[in-house]
């Protein structure tokens, strides 16, 4: 069985006094959960501080983007080997980053094998904007998206890396996909183009998150979907009573 994993991405929010108050706020809540993967994403400023106040829990931290270069002359960048001992996952190809920032699929797949390659667990987001939704356009999107971040891994990786399929439509709208919807593309499209890529094996292997609008209301809808093994949570990783409630509910259906 699949350990489900809820990760709050904080994008661009919290100075450090800021991440200081929510994660004590958070600690106790989420310290009591034991049967799912609890992972905070704080802007790169913040980690250091929220990597002292989550040690010795199983409370695990990511970044949310980085360079696949180690060091060199890349202005304004942060590399694996920063983000190594310092956090165990990174959110790469957020649908923020590809439309704000140019990042394509390409980039993203050298990321992911940076990532890797450092011992850092990638969680990569994949999703239809609402124009290719409207066209009807979602499952050649996301597989065309899979095949790419995924492109060159071995086996051994692929199973290693989790998935956030997050459509654009639902981010930070207040309009979640259905339970149905969010299975049918992480069942019938993610999973499905893993496993003809890589065996039914490796397929089963790998955790596959929910994104966009998710809270404490409909996140056991969600979550009780066979293919949705957790979800990648942005407005509401800010409050800490909705997000611990939100790990707190998940538990409930794994246990
Ligand atoms: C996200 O940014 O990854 C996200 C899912 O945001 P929200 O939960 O606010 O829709």
């Amino acid at each position: 069985m699949r350990t489900p994993i809820i990760a709050g991405n904080w994008k661009m929010n919290m100075t450090i006094a800021e991440a200081e108050e929510l994660v004590k706020a958070m600690l106790d809540g989420l310290t009591a959960v034991k049967n799912v993967e609890k992972v905070l994403c704080p802007p790169f400023v913040d980690l250091d501080r929220v990597a002292s106040l989550i040690q010795g829990t199983d409370i695990k931290l990511g970044a949310q983007n980085m360079y696949w270069e180690e060091k060199g002359a890349f202005t304004g960048e942060i590399s694996p080997l920063m983000l190594k001992g310092l956090c165990q996952y990174v959110i790469l190809g957020h649908s923020e980053r590809r439309s704000y920032f140019g990042e394509t699929d390409e980039w993203v797949n050298r990321k992911v094998k940076a990532a890797l390659a450092h011992g850092l667990t990638p969680i990569i987001c994949v999703g239809e904007t609402e124009a290719q939704y409207d066209a009807g356009e979602t499952e050649s999107v996301v597989r065309g998206q899979v095949e790419g971040v995924l492109r060159g891994l071995t086996a051994e990786q692929v199973a290693r890396v989790v998935i956030a399929y997050e459509p654009v439509w639902a981010i930070g709208t207040g309009k979640a996909a259905t339970a149905e919807q969010a299975q049918q593309v992480i069942g019938g499209v993610v999973r499905a183009t893993i496993g003809r890529l890589y065996g039914q094996d490796v397929a089963e292997q790998v955790r596959i998150q929910y994104g966009g609008s998710t809270n404490s209301k409909n996140i056991r809808e969600i979550m009780s979907q066979p293919d949705v093994d957790g979800a990648l949570v942005g407005g509401a990783s800010l409050k800490a009573d909705e997000f611990t409630a939100m790990v707190r509910i998940t538990s409930e259906i794994y246990s």
